[in-house]
């Protein structure tokens, strides 16, 4: 499996199967990463995402794409730092069903947005640490996923990504 990190925007990644969503728990458009997501998918997605509102912190759920240029969208719903405990755990949770839904449709590359860490309050650095040893733990030798990519929106988020990313990113070498 690839890792790789990337300035951009997320509903943007058209080389990419998966994107996921940093989601509010009614699935709904919003601001950020939901808010991009919807307006480029168009309201097909949200009365996709009705049947599956509300959900809570950690979960995943995945739906076709509509207008984006993907096949689907994983909706995380990430933990609000200071309020939904233990933040590290749900935070990790998010990363662990998401990739599970990854395994399950048998998906090739998904693009992950740094869940939480917008709205929802959660330090950046600290929510990096999270997402890596996610990574860590379930191993980059999943069946089917040959990239995933972190897409940041700015260039000292991207930074932080790639200095904690790149001692595994190294070993992937
Ligand atoms: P949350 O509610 O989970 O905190 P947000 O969407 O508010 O989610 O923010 C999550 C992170 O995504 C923040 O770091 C924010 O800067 C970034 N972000 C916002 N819009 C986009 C976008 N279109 N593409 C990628 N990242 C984005």
């Amino acid at each position: 499996m690839n890792i790789e990190v990337k300035q951009g925007d997320i509903a943007n990644q058209p080389d990419i199967t998966a994107i996921v969503n940093a989601a509010n728990a009614q699935l709904k458009t919003g601001g950020g990463v939901a808010g991009a997501i919807h307006r480029a998918a168009g309201p097909g997605l949200e009365e996709e995402c009705r049947k599956y509102a509300p959900i809570n912190p950690g979960e995943a759920v995945i739906t076709e794409a509509h207008k984006l240029p993907n096949e689907y969208v994983i909706h995380c719903l990430g933990p609000v730092y200071g309020v939904d405990h233990p933040e590290p755990t749900l935070l990790a949770n998010c990363y662990r069903n998401a990739l599970k839904l990854v395994e399950e449709h048998k998906i090739d590359s998904v693009a992950f947005p740094a869940i939480s860490t917008g709205a929802f309050g959660y330090p950046l650095e600290q929510a990096t640490d999270v997402a890596v040893s996610v990574l860590n733990e379930v191993g980059t030798d999943l069946a089917s996923l040959k990239k995933l990519r972190f897409v940041l929106f700015s260039q000292t988020d991207l930074d932080v990504y790639q200095k904690k990313l790149n001692p595994l990113i190294n070993r992937l070498k």
